[in-house]
């Protein structure tokens, strides 16, 4: 793990948002880990900080300079906004909508064709919402260059397509509870918080 890593997993500890042990997470699965960047973000100046080195690996793959930055709400509204505040660069998001529950952009948000964009989230899973945010922007007439986490949670493997970074990775596993190890060891199982991811 780079230096960067610990000391991003280190700040997200500190402030409770970065738990090992043996959780039950919402979808009822078991896992070692228990991630929950809201309780880091939740300071400003924290929020501020890793937006600002978010922002300096960001303009480090890009070369060219961000004209927007674009996130899902609500996970990513508040480093993307602090990314963006570091880039000199617009903040938009995009907002779950219609029968469909379709990713759009709402509020009479702009997108002018050729702008570049970077899409920013918290957390990195699966990258489906990034891609989706992505795929929103592009249609928009936009041009995405990068996109960028706090954490990436699938040890590297999302693929959206286009150049990624995350300040910190982590394979994080999941278990059914019949099939737990955690469970197996007689280790007590803990729900933290309301909305675990
Ligand atoms: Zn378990």
């Amino acid at each position: 793990m780079t230096p960067q890593a610990a000391s991003v997993l280190e700040l997200f500890r500190l402030r409770g948002a970065y738990l090992e042990g043996h959780f039950r997470l919402t979808s009822g699965l078991h896992s070692s880990q228990y991630l929950q960047s809201a309780l880091v973000l939740q300071y400003p100046e924290a929020a501020e900080e890793l937006g600002r080195r978010l922002a300096s690996e960001l303009r480090r793959l890009t070369r060219s300079p961000a004209d927007l930055v674009v996130s899902p709400a609500l996970g990513g509204l508040i480093i993307g906004h602090e990314v963006a505040r570091a880039l000199g660069a617009r903040f938009l998001f995009t907002e779950r909508d219609g029968p469909g529950r379709q990713m759009a952009l709402r509020r009479g948000f702009q997108v002018e064709r050729g702008q570049n964009a970077v899409v920013v989230e918290d957390v990195i899973t699966t990258g489906g919402s990034t891609r989706e945010v992505r795929e929103v922007v592009e249609a928009a007439g936009a041009r995405v260059l990068a996109a960028g986490s706090l954490i990436d949670r699938s040890g590297g493997q999302a693929d959206i397509g286009v150049p990624r970074v995350a300040l910190a990775t982590l394979a994080v596993s999941t278990h059914d509870p019949d099939q737990c190890p955690l469970c197996a060891q007689g280790i007590p199982v803990v729900k933290p918080g309301s909305r675990p991811c």
